[in-house]
């Protein structure tokens, strides 16, 4: 057993000494079977919350309603979560309530796929009642139970699917695929919010084209915000080189395709906070200036160190080559300066210079300024700004 699961091991033998069943279950037992990076354990138990919390000393109420108890042993947080089903789903979405079991099974069957729906104890045995060793060693994605009833009690199931496509480069076994396309529209009843988190995932996997064409072979992306009649944009954007760029460069190069100069209400559409909006905004305006008239130090230093490097990745991307990533970053390092607040003159100075009163030709001169020492025409000196304007008559 890793190190990660060691160090939850005392947490499993105080329930168990209590009298309660426990187990290692999730992502992070896929992961182990899979040899992949281990970022946290999840814990289930025959124990109720409430039994949980007279066991141990240390416990925070993180999702007390869904039988999840965060146990802190030795300075470390674990998830400890009763054994529960979930009932009556009445809106394809989340359970209406959940009920706390003692059986770990039935624990085990409510869970997605056969991948995530198995568990460990603390000797390292199995227990894999849907068979998801064998379907992780096939690489397919399989729901438990039947794929349409599955996901017609949470449809988010489906974009989860997708997303473990692209982070484990699985494929979707026939009959889970099969029920995705037949049952698509009901992502209609998913928040947005949680239709983002599972894309940004898919987006930050390393398979990214195949999820990216299974999103269009089974019409999900039909059901995405923006989307739904873009599907020629987005057949473009999954026959590129995907799988290298990050997350964020695939939201600039997918805006560029789908939407252009409307990324605004493109990304208000799926509820990207402002700062994310900027970002992929000006990089989308910076692809247009690459393409229209190559780097250059002023298109550099307008858009700012991430725009540039993303907006060149992007273009390389749409233009089916390699980025020069490095030269990017050191067309970069190499600007005289980084922001216009580096300019060594102000408007204090012009208007010392000059006697003229103040107007909007002071923000025009100081842009010609800026534009000749981003340019290296003039050193950024007070002095070698000021030559350089009587020069060229800006004085
Ligand atoms: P990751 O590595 O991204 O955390 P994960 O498999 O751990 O992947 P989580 O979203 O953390 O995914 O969920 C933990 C576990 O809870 C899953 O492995 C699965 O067993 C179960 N689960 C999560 N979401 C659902 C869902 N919508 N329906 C059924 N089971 C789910
Ligand atoms: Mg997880």
């Amino acid at each position: 057993i890793p190190s990660f699961f060691q160090q939850a091991l005392p947490v499993l033998s105080k329930l168990e000494d209590s009298g309660y069943e426990a187990y290692f279950v999730g992502g992070a037992v896929r992961d182990l079977f899979l040899s992949r990076s281990i970022h946290d354990v999840d814990i289930a138990t025959s124990a109720t919350p409430l039994e949980v919390k007279a066991i141990f000393t240390h416990t925070v109420d993180v999702g007390i309603d869904h039988g999840t108890i965060l146990v802190l042993h030795k300075g470390t947080g674990f998830e400890v979560t009763t054994f529960r089903t979930e009932s009556a789903y009445s809106d394809f979405r989340r359970p209406d309530h959940v009920e706390f079991v003692r059986s770990l099974y039935d624990d085990l069957k409510r869970r997605d796929f056969t991948m995530n729906a198995m568990a460990m104890d603390k000797e390292g045995q199995w227990i894999d009642p849907f068979n998801g060793k064998e379907d992780i060693q096939n690489g397919l994605i399989r729901t438990v139970g039947l794929a349409s009833e599955r996901f017609s009690e949470d449809a988010l199931r489906m974009l989860r699917a997708a997303r473990f496509v692209s982070q484990l480069s699985f494929r979707l076994e026939e009959q889970t695929k099969t029920a995705m396309q037949q049952q698509a529209q009901l992502l209609e009843h998913i928040a947005v919010e949680r239709k983002l988190a599972e894309l940004d995932k898919l987006l930050e996997g390393s398979n990214k084209k195949q999820a990216l064409t299974s999103l269009i072979e089974t019409g999900l992306y039909r059901f995405l915000p923006g989307l739904a009649d873009r599907k020629t944009a987005l057949e473009h954007f999954a026959s590129l080189q995907v799988d290298t760029l990050t997350k964020e460069q695939c939201w600039i190069v997918l805006s560029w395709l789908c939407v252009k100069e409307e990324v605004k209400p493109f990304l208000k559409g799926w509820r990207f906070p402002q700062k994310r909006i900027q970002h992929v905004e000006r990089s989308v305006k910076t692809i247009g200036q690459l393409q229209a008239s190559g780097a250059d130090d002023w298109l550099f230093f307008q858009a700012g160190r991430e725009a540039a490097v993303d907006a060149t990745a992007a273009v390389a991307c749409l233009e089916n080559r390699d980025p020069d990533l490095e030269q990017a970053a050191d067309r970069w390092n190499a600007l005289p300066i980084k922001h216009r607040q580096e300019l060594a003159i102000s408007g204090g100075d012009l208007l010392q210079w000059t006697n003229r009163s103040r107007g909007p030709w002071i923000k025009e001169i100081l842009q010609q300024a800026e534009q000749a020492v981003v340019r290296k025409d003039v050193l950024n000196t007070r002095h070698d700004i000021e030559r350089w304007l009587r020069e060229c008559n800006l004085l």
